[in-house]
Order: C-alpha cells, then sequence, then structure tokens
C-alpha cells in the first residue's frame, strides 16, 4: 500500500465510503490536515510526498474513530462558524451551517449604535461571537447551562481576540440581575423531540442531548426562553430562536400568547421554517 499523500487519501475516501459516509472526500482531506498539521492547499501541493511511520499511525487512529460514526468536528476539535475557527468539545453542540441565518438575522435586528445583546445556550459562544465579531459597538453576553461551555466559549473569545463579549454559566437568564436589559436576544436552544429517530442518526448521535432534546415536542425551552425574556428584553427589543422546521406555527403561537408583537418566522438556507421572532413592547 502506498504511503503518499495521494495514496492515502484516496485509500482513506474509499475506505469512508464503503463505510456508507455521506461526505467522505472532505472528511478524508480534512483528517489528514489535521494529522500532518497542514492546510488543505497541502494536500494538492505535495500528492507524492510520504507520511512517516508517526504519521501513518496517528491518520490511522483518527480514521478509526471516524469509521465509528464520531463526528469530524470533535475529532479534530474544532469548526468553522461565520468564518471564525472555533473550537469544539463533546459537550457543545457543533455549530451548524443554519444557524449562521439566526445571526443574518439577528443583525437585521440590531438598532444602530451601542447596546446590549444576549445569547443563551451558547455552547461553543458560535452566534454570540459571531455577533460581537460583526459589531464592535455592542456588548454581547452567551450564558450557557454548563460551565464547561461557558469556559470553552470564553477560550474562543480570546483565540479570537473578541473584546466585546462575556460568558457566563447558569440556567437560561438565572446568571444576570432583575435589572439587565437587552436589545436583542437571540437563542438556538434544544428543540428536539425525545422521541424524534433522527436522534439515532450521524453526527447528533455523538452530541450532548441536553444541547439537543427538550420536553413538550421539543418546544420546552422556547417556552421559558420567551417567558422570561419579557423581563430582559428594553422596549421595542426582539427575541430570535433557532427551531425545528416543523415548529414555526407552535413557536409563533408562544410569542403572540405572551403578547409578542411583529411575530414571523424565517426560513434557513433550504427553504425550511428555521428562526422564528417576535418584538418586545414593554
Ligand atoms: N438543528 C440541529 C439538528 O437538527 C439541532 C440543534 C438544536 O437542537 N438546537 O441536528
Amino acid at each position: 500500500m502506498t504511503v503518499s499523500i495521494d495514496g492515502q487519501l484516496k485509500q482513506a475516501m474509499k475506505t469512508l465510503m464503503d463505510a456508507g459516509s455521506d461526505s467522505p472526500h472532505i472528511d478524508a482531506a480534512v483528517l489528514l490536515c489535521h494529522v500532518l498539521d497542514k492546510p488543505r492547499s497541502y494536500l494538492l501541493t505535495w500528492p507524492e510526498k510520504e507520511l512517516d511511520a508517526a504519521q501513518l499511525a496517528a491518520f490511522e487512529a483518527v480514521m478509526a474513530r471516524r469509521l465509528t460514526g464520531e463526528p469530524v468536528a470533535y475529532i479534530v476539535g474544532e469548526r468553522e462558524f461565520w468564518s471564525l475557527p472555533l473550537k469544539v468539545a463533546p459537550h457543545t453542540l457543533i455549530p451548524r451551517p443554519d444557524t449562521e441565518r439566526l445571526v443574518e438575522l439577528a443583525l437585521e435586528k440590531l438598532p444602530a449604535g451601542a447596546c446590549d445583546v444576549l445569547d443563551l445556550g451558547t455552547g461553543t459562544g458560535a452566534i454570540a461571537l459571531a455577533l460581537a465579531s460583526e459589531r464592535r459597538d455592542i456588548v454581547v453576553t452567551g450564558i450557557d447551562l454548563r460551565p464547561e461551555a461557558a469556559a470553552l466559549a470564553e477560550e474562543n473569545r480570546a483565540n479570537l481576540h473578541i473584546a466585546n463579549a462575556r460568558f457566563l454559566s447558569g440556567s437560561w437568564y438565572s446568571p444576570l440581575t432583575e435589572q439587565e436589559r437587552f436589545a436583542v436576544i437571540v437563542s438556538n436552544p434544544p428543540y428536539i423531540d425525545g422521541e424524534d429517530p433522527h436522534l439515532e442518526q450521524g453526527d447528533v448521535r455523538f452530541e450532548p442531548k441536553s444541547a439537543l432534546v427538550a420536553e413538550d415536542h421539543g418546544l420546552a425551552d422556547i417556552q421559558v426562553i420567551s417567558e422570561q425574556g419579557r423581563q430582559h428584553l428594553e422596549s421595542g427589543g426582539w427575541l430570535l430562536m433557532e427551531h425545528g422546521y416543523e415548529q414555526g406555527a407552535a413557536v409563533r403561537e408562544i410569542l403572540e400568547v405572551l403578547g409578542y408583537l411583529q411575530v414571523s418566522t424565517a426560513q434557513d438556507y433550504a427553504g425550511l421554517d428555521r428562526v422564528t421572532m417576535g418584538c418586545w413592547q414593554g
């Protein structure tokens, strides 16, 4: 068997394809780059370069992990979101491209000038750091129930030199004082029904259930965030939440019953209902 970059790459792609992976090319390339500690361009520039014994062993080890279904983002410990390289860990959800839609919509709702923004269930800090990097004049607070997640988000903040974000640990709004108010509150909360068969497939099998699953058909946390959000939104402030593609109507109803105005749902890049928002006139 050839130990060149090109040979290893082809072999790994075939192994992943035979195992039923739906992204064998990209997975093999990302894993090999991780082992070699080189950018993707290196694989194309040096296809004949041979791996040494340690690199071969390391590549075999990460391939074995991938073949058990472990997400590539957990194996390499990193995932890009909003062009920001973020560290990820098994106690955080892996940031999804569709969540960038929530960032875009939140940026549209942000008033001009300095203001405060809250990201609930921040995980890696992805949403909070994307917003803070786009708008250096705002201050973003990210909260996560798990102290390890808040610490990881803080590490990502420091690595990216983003000064206008801070991370706290606790359940939803609990680390805040009663008086704290925000112009925009965003959240990608757990919203999957515990019975959803999709929890047994692909990457989500390895992600923390606490970041994915909520009671009451996946709506329990959205309900709490919406209810208590009224205490923490400025008058005219916006609440925006990501949710499942079949939950748009239910989330609009939650917001309307609680007295939010201008309630609407926006679609993700696949055209599916994904983010519902409402304005609070306190
Ligand atoms: N969108 C994710 C999925 O369906 C779930 C994210 C979440 O629960 N917040 O895999």
